[in-house]
């Protein structure tokens, strides 16, 4: 592995391949998996893993917004796309973009209706969100009708699958309201089978569900975050690789007298003599205020290295005193050595917000470990 010569992400698609089998490997063989890559991929590299993905045998992508499906287009993706979270305005591009659009409340699924028909439509594939106690986006079970008599009242448009997104499936204290939720999709999804005549696919599971509750897979699951390396959960992390490594390098060591301030505001004072290293990354790149002032540190050549005072927009400072090292060393920020998950609990934040941050002008290295 050639050492980092400048803020780089690097992203392992082995460890993505790893993930990927781990999650397979908890789901009947005829469950679909949806791999959800919204956001960049969870701050990868989309068009890097979306082709990994395809080619490991993924059935379906899921992203949040049309723009998001649109690029994975662009990248030549030919799997079906589901996009999570449409606006009606985008309609038009997302049938141009062989996109499907989840649809829920009676407002969108009219809309959509109304486009597809004027683009003469016929079965355009769609799927039905249903609000089952997260309380966020999709038809509540008392609009079940509604949703019927919109489905049937058209031939532009038909279900590809109903679905419905647990609100604490990682928390075991909340198992019960986790079944209750199950249980509501199963009564909405039998009943509509019922009524409508054919057998859309349901789907209700993200990464913790697929692990904690293997009754309820049902014909698919959307996994995000356990496909970037993340299980919400100690003995999971284990089994996973997390994909991604925050790789910097030293730009410039400063020896401090006992006395000086370091950085903004003054933030740091030195009790003693100290040696520093200023690292090109700050809060512009993903690492926020809340690291710095020594609540997080980074890892160079095997050792612990505080933040120390005020994170800046492009740079942090270091305090390397007693740490062997030399400008241009590489340094580890997550990844490896320092998982992400401890790293972003030092930032109050978990690791979807951390991975997730990172910013788009930090380099994706693509990397096959
Ligand atoms: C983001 C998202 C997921 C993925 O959740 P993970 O916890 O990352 O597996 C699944 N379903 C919906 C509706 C989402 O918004």
């Amino acid at each position: 592995m050639p050492k980092a010569r400048e803020t780089v992400l690097e992203i392992d698609l082995n460890a993505l391949a790893h993930n990927y089998d781990y999650l397979r490997s908890k789901t009947d063989k005829d469950v679909k998996l949806m791999a959800v890559v919204k956001a960049f991929g969870y701050g990868s590299d989309v068009a890097g893993i979306a082709r990994k993905l395809v080619e490991l045998g993924v059935d379906y992508f899921a992203v949040a917004y049309t723009d998001e499906g649109i690029a994975l287009r662009q990248a030549g993706i030919e799997t079906p796309i589901l996009v999570l979270h449409p606006q009606s305005v985008n309609f038009e591009a997302i049938i141009e973009n062989c996109l499907e659009p989840s649809l829920y409340s009676k407002f969108v699924l009219e809309e959509f209706i109304e486009t597809a028909e004027r683009q003469n439509q016929k079965n355009y594939p769609v799927h039905i969100k249903f609000n089952t106690g997260l309380n966020r986006l999709g038809f509540s079970e008392k609009e079940t009708q509604v949703v019927r008599d919109l489905l049937k009242s058209t031939e532009a448009l038909k279900a590809a699958s109903f679905f419905s997104h647990l609100a604490a499936s990682e928390d075991w204290r909340e198992r019960e309201f986790t079944l209750l939720q199950i249980h509501t999709f199963r009564n909405i999804a039998l009943k509509l089978y019922d009524e409508l005549g054919y057998r859309p696919m349901l789907h209700i599971c993200n990464t913790s569900g697929v692990i904690n509750y293997p009754r309820a897979h049902f014909d698919m699951v959307r996994t995000g975050i356990g496909l970037y390396g993340f299980g919400n959960d100690e003995p999971i992390d284990q089994k996973l690789r997390p994909i991604a490594t925050l790789k910097t390098i030293i730009s410039q060591i400063h020896h401090m007298k006992k006395g000086e301030t370091l950085g903004y505001n003054r933030a740091f004072k030195a009790k003693k003599v100290t040696k520093t290293a200023t690292l090109p990354l700050g809060h512009a790149d993903g690492i926020n205020r809340q690291y710095g002032n020594s609540r997080a540190g980074v890892i160079i050549n095997g050792n612990y290295a505080p933040i120390i005072g005020n994170v800046c927009m492009d740079m942090i400072m270091v305090d390397i005193t007693g740490i062997d090292c030399e400008e241009g060393d590489e340094v580890i920020v997550f990844g490896g050595p320092q998982h992400a998950t401890e790293f972003a609990a030092k930032g109050n934040t978990i690791s979807y917000e951390l991975i997730t941050g990172i910013s788009q002008r930090v380099k994706r290295v693509l990397v096959s470990n």
